[in-house]
């Protein structure tokens, strides 16, 4: 038997309907405020990720999915990547199509995507090698902190309507490029003389970028982490002032956080506020739910025009794990059919597909088998579909019109015409 890849999974239709509502009310989110869906191509140019992403990233040094395009008479193989993240992607079609073009200025462009992310980390509950991010890019000439609020009051939103409650918002600014370039050789002085103390990765992100050590997990790394000098402490004034301004506007609209200055983040790109946020119930140890933050000089990294923007992405797979199990439950029965079809005989089972037929018209969604049964393994097949009712449908049914329609949950029956019938599911 063959099955699937390590740190694959199959979503199965009994956990689809949570997949819908996250969706659903992401799209919802993204209406009332404005955003619009781009779809990109799952892979790229490799070069994409590692200019966007950074080279150095763990992302970009370990867990891409690459592989050499055949090829062609005139070419070279060229080497592709499956898309590990899709802010670099975004970025690139934004800057492809000219979005920025008819823009008046300040005028910001507001995207959304949903879809399927590759990478290859050590799989594990909450962490797979393909998983699903739904997130937003907002790009333009304006880097006013009020759109990072502003976003941030949409996730609120979001969250709140998927019934997701013990969540906490981390904030932090990661400062200018010139003002992290000289905290980087500080962190890299203060991680010298803990050399010893410190994993294999962290010798590796110590040589290469050594801001990637707080990202480390193992534990003795983490208690070096603790002690390291912190970015907060080394920023340049004008993203100490953003980062005031940012505080300020998540203050006015009552959002809640925790500034955690040790939060950098896996990307390269980000540029003053970086955030996440962390939910507590149903996640184990992969409790981040979001992640996101400023990447201004993305664009400019893949030749475009200088660019302000800011986004995040969240793990679909996460934000269903974290759905409170009252809420699964009440998902799972709604996507049961309305009602399920017993027919009694032949001359029935003729009758009974055009009653189908015309209860489908009419939008229920109807649930039948083919076989000719007795009632009483009827309606276990009824019972067994879930179906909220059981309309019944024998030679008397046919002749007279009406027909006996069973609440499976109560066990009432009425006798309706097919005209009711279809009122009572409207
Ligand atoms: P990142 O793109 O690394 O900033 O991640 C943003 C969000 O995507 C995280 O907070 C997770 O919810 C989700 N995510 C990232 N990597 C994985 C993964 N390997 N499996 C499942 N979800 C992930």
């Amino acid at each position: 038997m063959i099955q699937t890849v390590r740190g694959t999974r199959d979503l199965l239709p009994e956990d689809m309907p949570l997949w819908h509502r996250v969706e659903e009310v992401a799209r919802e989110a993204f209406r009332r405020y404005g955003f619009r869906e781009i779809r990109t191509p799952i892979f790229e140019k490799t070069e994409l990720f590692a200019r966007g992403v950074g080279e150095s990233t763990d992302i970009v040094h370990k867990e891409m999915y690459t592989f050499v395009d055949r090829a062609r008479a005139d070419s070279e193989g060229e080497s592709l990547t499956l898309r590990p993240e899709n802010t670099a992607s975004v970025v690139r079609a934004y800057l492809q199509h000219k979005m920025f073009a008819d823009k008046s200025p300040g005028e910001l462009t507001r995207l959304y995507y949903i879809g399927p992310m590759f990478r290859r980390e050590r799989p594990q509950a909450g962490r797979y090698r393909q998983f699903y991010q739904i997130g937003v890019e907002v790009m333009g000439s304006s880097d006013d902190p009020a759109i990072e609020a502003e976003v941030i009051e949409m996730l609120s939103w979001l969250l709140q309507e998927l019934k997701i409650t013990n969540t906490t918002l981390l904030i932090n600014s990661v400062g200018e490029p010139a003002s992290r370039a000289s905290y980087v050789e500080t962190l890299r002085e203060a991680l010298k003389a803990q050399l010893d103390k410190l994993c294999a990765d962290c010798h590796h992100r110590y040589e290469t970028n050594p801001l990637r050590v707080f990202d480390c997990k193992v534990a003795s790394c983490q208690a070096v982490i603790a002690d390291l000098p912190t970015i907060t402490d080394s920023l340049d004034d004008a993203s100490r002032a953003h980062f005031e301004q940012f505080k300020a506007h998540l203050d006015a609209r009552g959002l809640a956080y925790t500034v955690n200055p040790r939060m950098v983040r896996g990307l390269d790109y980000y540029t003053r506020t970086a955030f996440e946020i962390v939910g507590h119930d149903g996640l184990g140890a992969q409790n981040t739910l979001i992640g996101g933050g400023r990447y201004d000089g993305l664009s400019e990294t893949l030749g475009g025009p200088p660019t302000k923007g800011f986004g995040f992405a969240f793990g679909l797979d996460r934000m269903v794990m974290a759905l409170p199990e009252a809420e699964a439950q009440r998902l799972r029965a709604n996507d049961a059919p309305d009602v399920f079809l017993v027919f009694l005989g032949d001359a029935a089972r003729q009758h009974t597909f055009q009653v189908a037929r015309d209860l489908r018209a009419a939008g229920v969604s109807v649930a039948l088998e083919f076989e000719d049964r007795k009632m009483k393994k009827a309606m276990t097949a009824a019972a067994k579909s879930r179906a909220r009712y059981a309309l019944i449908i024998g030679d008397n049914e046919v002749s007279s019109g009406q027909y006996g329609l069973k609440n499976l949950a109560t066990g009432e029956q009425e006798s309706l015409s097919l005209g009711d019938i279809i009122a009572k599911f409207k």
